[in-house]
C-alpha cells in the first residue's frame, strides 16, 4: 500500500488498521492498471516535491463508487471540475461507454499531463476534453455560448472550495434533472463538526464556504441529497427540478 493511502487525516475514516483492511481485501484488487500506475506515478511526484499533494486524488474506495454509480446511471456526457493527475477523470473515462464525453477542467496543465500517459495507456483519452481554465469561465461559456443547458448527466466537483457555492448555481442550469452533481471534500477532514477555535488555520476558509454550502444543499428542495462518509466526504445531488 502506498504511503499516501495509508494516512487517515485527510479521510473521515481515522482507523489506520481498518483503512488499510478495507483497501487491501477490496479495493487494490479491483483497481484498473492504469490507475495504481497513475496513483503511483503522483505519489512519486508529490514525493519529489517534498508535497502531500498525492492525497488530493480521490481515494481508491471512492473511485469504486463513483465508477458503479456512474455505470448504474448510463451516464454518456460528464464534467469535471478540479483535474489534478487524473485520479478521477481516469476513473470517469473507464466507467464511460465508448462515446462518452467529459469536459474536464483545470487551471494547471502540467499536473494533467503527469496523468495523461497512463489514460492514454488505457485507451480513453478520446473521451477526454481537457479545458486549461479557470471552472466558472467554462462554465459560464457552455450555458451562454454553448446552450448546453440540462445536457450533462453527471458533474464531479473537486476544484476550489470557496466556489463550491457559485458552482452548484451554474451547475443546476447545466446537469440534466435526474442527474448527479457530487462535491467531493465536503466534510473537510472532518473540520465541519470542530468548533473554529480548533481548526488548523490553512483550513479555516474553505471550511467556512463548505459549512454554508452544506447548509444550503440540505435546504435545496431542487435537489435529492445524500451525504457518503467515504473519502472526505462526498456529498451526492440529484437534480429534481
Ligand atoms: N479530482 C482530482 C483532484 C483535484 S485536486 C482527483 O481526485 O484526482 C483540485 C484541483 O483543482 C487542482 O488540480 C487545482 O489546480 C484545481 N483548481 C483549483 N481552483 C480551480 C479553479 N478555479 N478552476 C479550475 N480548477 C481549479
Ligand atoms: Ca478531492
Amino acid at each position: 500500500m502506498s504511503e499516501s493511502e495509508a494516512k487517515p487525516e485527510r479521510r473521515i475514516l481515522k482507523n489506520p488498521a481498518l483503512l488499510k483492511y478495507i483497501f487491501e481485501t477490496s479495493c487494490f484488487p479491483r483497481e484498473h492498471e492504469q490507475l495504481k500506475q497513475l496513483r503511483e506515478a503522483t505519489d512519486y511526484i508529490s514525493s519529489i516535491l517534498n508535497t502531500n499533494r498525492s492525497l488530493m486524488n480521490v481515494p481508491v474506495d471512492e473511485s469504486l463508487l463513483l465508477s458503479m454509480l456512474l455505470k448504474v446511471m448510463n451516464a454518456k456526457k460528464t464534467l469535471e471540475l478540479g483535474v489534478f493527475t487524473g485520479y478521477s477523470l481516469l476513473t470517469t473515462a473507464l466507467a464511460l461507454p465508448a462515446d462518452g464525453k467529459i469536459t474536464a477542467i483545470d487551471v494547471d496543465k502540467e499536473a494533467y499531463e503527469v496523468g495523461l500517459p497512463f489514460i492514454q495507456k488505457a485507451g480513453v483519452e478520446n473521451k477526454i476534453n481537457f479545458c486549461q481554465s479557470d471552472a466558472f469561465t467554462v462554465l459560464n461559456d457552455l450555458i451562454t455560448k454553448g446552450k448546453e443547458e440540462g445536457s450533462f448527466d453527471f458533474a464531479f466537483v473537486d476544484a476550489d472550495k470557496d466556489s463550491y457555492m457559485e458552482y452548484h448555481k451554474l451547475l443546476m442550469k447545466l446537469v440534466k434533472v435526474g442527474g448527479i452533481i457530487a462535491y467531493d471534500n465536503t466534510l473537510w477532514f472532518g473540520t465541519v463538526a470542530e468548533p473554529e477555535e480548533n481548526v488548523e488555520n490553512f483550513a479555516k476558509q474553505s471550511r467556512k464556504h463548505l459549512l454554508e454550502l452544506n447548509s444550503f444543499l440540505a435546504a435545496d428542495d431542487r435537489v435529492e441529497l445524500a451525504v457518503v462518509s467515504i473519502g472526505d466526504g462526498l456529498t451526492l445531488c440529484r437534480r429534481l427540478s
